[in-house]
């Protein structure tokens, strides 16, 4: 079920993201890995968060758990902690918070589609 969009600016430190987690939330193959990505998250955790797309250029993604990331801890109501966040891939790390992904996550209960993954200069 989407989550309900959330009000306000988040913290710069990032200390809403836990109770928030809205830019966690999308589809599948939202989340690409390049090879640095590859490298830090290491050979165990790569199979167990991450799959090769099926087809070429069989790009890798994070997991899926059907309108969130697989990478997405879930097991406390209401909260929402990256289960890989000291490696989680570049394309997390850009949605920094009150970034416009952010936002846009904010106010649509989800990762929207309009914002891509790239940093501003
Ligand atoms: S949408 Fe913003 S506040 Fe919410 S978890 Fe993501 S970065 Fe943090
Ligand atoms: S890997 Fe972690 S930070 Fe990135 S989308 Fe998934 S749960 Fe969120």
């Amino acid at each position: 079920m989407p989550l309900t969009p959330v009000d306000g600016e988040p913290d710069p430190d990032g200390d809403d993201c836990v109770a928030c987690g809205r830019c966690c939330h999308h589809g599948p193959q939202t989340v690409h890995l390049l090879e640095a990505d590859e490298a830090r998250m290491g050979e165990r955790l790569l199979p167990i968060y991450t799959e090769l797309q099926d087809r070429p250029p069989h790009f890798r993604f994070v997991k899926n758990a059907g309108e969130r990331c697989g990478g997405l801890d879930v097991s406390v109501p209401g909260r929402y902690p990256c289960a890989i966040y000291e490696v989680r891939p570049e394309d997390c790390r850009i949605v920094e918070p009150g970034s416009p992904a952010c936002l846009e996550a904010r106010r649509l209960g989800h990762l929207g589609k309009s914002v891509e993954f790239k940093r501003e200069r």
